[in-house]
């Protein structure tokens, strides 16, 4: 692709400038190795200064006052200038402008080139976009950034097995490599996607892995595999009775196959070493430059420990947080606990003015109301699926809590003032969940918590209508969903719903219809994080390999790329509480901005996954710049 290139602008008065705007000098080293190289004429104004004739006094007086013009000049003038592309600013009327202008970080105006190029300025950096099209950052209201990462640097990566042999082949070659007794685990499996589609078994795992314990994490994060040496450590054996949230599975000889389901996979977590906190770090480290190579400048991490807090704190502190990240912290079952996280997210406000930082932020409390439906414990009034036509009788799911302490807990929250996402993917789940914030906003009507509905994957009519008129109501009710998962899950999930129950995944042409927003995310590690994938997914509602047909959701519930974008942009930026600073681009707002290098309004629909970023800004600096082609 061709890149064009920067334009000079004029004369640079150098130290001034940089003392102004320290992150100019930044920029323009980052630019020596740029694929938007910039070159300017660096000349410095004392040039006219150095005259040895008579009457050096007028003269220095002359320099004096072009200094001063100069000075005053620069307030006006913008920082950057984005100019001749296809600035799309998802602003309430889904404008489309030509050209932008920056300063100090934030958008100061938006229009034709004309009205732009008025504020270019001797100093100004500009970029021909030449056609090329920008969005507002996209923004991620589902990540588990922490645990992507820590996946990625740390576990065996398993989400491109195609059968349990080669899942098999690597769990052997880290065994091989790992100290006697060490752990062994991976994640990213999926039985959707394997040839044999079953389970692997705790009896393979020991033959790849005889000496050590092993531990594969289903990619929904929702159940996995262990090993027999693995379960021994965990205390489970054929007698061991399942807690009431979760499912040991057992084999016709009674004995445990290595399948655990949601709360009965605590017991292995609990003797696997946890990640240490400058792992956590890292982990976030390694994501970042990911993301922003993904034209990516946000996202809200939904389920996070203390260690996490303090491993988004370290970098927000060290100016590493280059992202507008807001984080819900995990509330386990009961209500005592759910108190403890009260206080920890109390905590956390309290320390956010220390980090000098406003990208980081706390957003709430996290709750989980069922399970999974690929894992089929999603909690639904209905029995799930076995296969297409099989019904799996007995098996409707099952709350991950006592709906009666949810509803205690909820109000906690509430009555303090925080926001609540709750986990609710069954059908009965997602109207428990509705109910729930109905009756304790009926109880304390609060405007603008933003409560939501986290993946709410099959909601019934009455679940739409409810969250529908709290969001008119009470700024709440809000679907934060995964169009992805019809894609990388969607090979799995038609055979646990049947034909007509997959037809009502993920509603949102119904949710246009009834004038409610969602928030898009990804959910990574349980599908992959770029954006672009969920831009695409909400419109093409297509799976990965076909298995049950191409589109076997239906395409009646899909929407066109304008709302689609809506959802990663301006309404993901308000479940994070930062629709006043990113989103869209608009004046006063920060310059978070992607630049791609094809246009998202005018491709087709199967182009929107093939999206390349050219270069991404957050607040004004780039932090990511394709290199270019050699
Ligand atoms: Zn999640």
């Amino acid at each position: 692709m061709e890149i064009s290139l920067v334009r000079k602008h004029g004369v640079v008065v150098q130290n001034l400038l940089e003392r102004r705007n320290p992150s100019i000098v930044l920029d323009r080293q980052h630019h020596r190795r740029s694929a938007f190289p910039l070159r300017r004429t660096l000349r410095h104004p004392n040039w006219m200064c150095q005259g040895t004739r008579p009457g050096i006094w007028v003269i220095i007086a002359t320099c004096v006052m072009l200094f001063a013009a100069v000075n005053s000049h620069a307030a006006t003038f913008a920082d950057l200038v984005l100019n001749h592309g296809r600035i799309i600013t998802v602003d309430p009327k889904d404008r489309v402008v030509e050209a932008l202008a920056v300063r100090d970080g934030k958008i100061i105006e938006l229009g034709s080139n004309g009205v732009i190029q008025k504020l270019v300025g001797p100093d100004t950096r500009v970029i021909d976009l030449a056609g090329r099209a920008i969005t507002p950052g996209l923004i991620d209201a589902h990540a588990h950034v922490v645990s992507t990462g820590l996946s990625d640097l740390f576990e065996i990566k398993l989400s491109d097995t195609r059968n349990i042999e080669e899942i098999l082949d690597r769990v052997a070659q880290r065994a091989a490599m790992a100290r006697s007794g060490e752990w062994v685990v991976g994640s990213g499996w999926d039985e959707g996607k394997l040839a044999e589609h079953r389970y692997p078994t705790a009896a393979e795992l020991d033959r790849a892995s005889p000496h050590n314990p092993v531990w594969l994490n289903n990619t929904t994060g929702h159940f996995g595999v262990a090993n027999n040496r693995a379960l021994k450590l965990a205390g489970i054996d054929a007698s061991t009775r399942a807690p009431a949230a979760g499912v040991i599975e057992h084999g016709a000889d009674g004995q445990p196959t290595g399948i655990l389901k949601e709360a009965a996979m605590d017991a292995i977590f609990g003797v696997i070493p946890p990640y240490s906190v400058e792992q956590r770090r890292r982990a976030i480290d390694y994501l970042l430059p990911l993301a922003h190579a993904e034209g990516m400048t946000g996202f809200k991490d939904p389920d996070i420990d203390q260690e996490d807090w303090e491993a988004y704190r370290g970098l927000a502190l060290d100016r590493r947080l280059d992202a507008n990240v807001c984080v819900l912290f995990h509330t386990p079952p009961t209500l005592e606990e759910a108190k403890v996280t009260l206080s920890r997210i109390r905590k956390a406000q309290a320390d956010l003015p220390s980090l000098g930082s406003a990208s980081l932020s706390v957003c709430g409390a996290k709750i989980f109301m069922d399970g999974s439906g690929v894992a089929r414990t999603a909690w639904m009034y209905q029995d799930w699926n076995r296969t297409l036509t099989e019904i799996d009788s007995g098996n409707h799911g099952l709350p991950a809590l006592d709906p009666t302490i949810y509803r205690q807990q909820v109000q906690l929250f509430v009555d303090s003032g925080v926001s609540v996402g709750t986990h609710a993917i069954g059908d009965r789940a997602i109207d428990w969940v509705a109910d729930t914030y109905a009756a304790a906003l009926r109880s304390n009507p609060k405007r603008g918590l933003r409560l939501s509905i986290i993946h709410a994957n099959f909601p019934t009519d009455h679940a739409i209508s409810v969250m529908a008129e709290l969001q008119r109501r009470f700024d709440s009710g809000i679907p934060e969903t995964q169009a992805e998962f019809m894609w990388w899950l969607g090979d799995a999930y038609p055979s646990a719903l049947g034909v007509a129950r997959s037809q009502r995944m993920i509603p949102l042409h119904t949710y246009l219809d009834t004038k409610m927003i969602w928030a898009g995310g990804s959910d990574t590690p349980v599908a992959p994080f770029p954006a672009r994938y969920g831009l695409w997914a909400s419109v093409a509602r297509e799976t990965l390999n076909g298995t049950n047909g191409k589109t076997p959701f239906g395409v009646a519930q899909s929407v066109d790329i304008h709302a689609a974008l809506r959802s990663y942009t301006i309404w993901a930026a308000r479940q994070l509480f930062m629709d006043k600073q990113t989103g869209s681009l608009e004046r006063g707002k920060s310059a978070d901005i992607a630049i791609w290098d094809r246009d998202p309004y005018k491709i087709s629909t199967n182009q929107l996954k093939e999206m390349v970023c050219d270069m991404t800004l957050f607040h004004g600096k780039v932090v990511y710049e394709r290199p270019l082609r050699p």
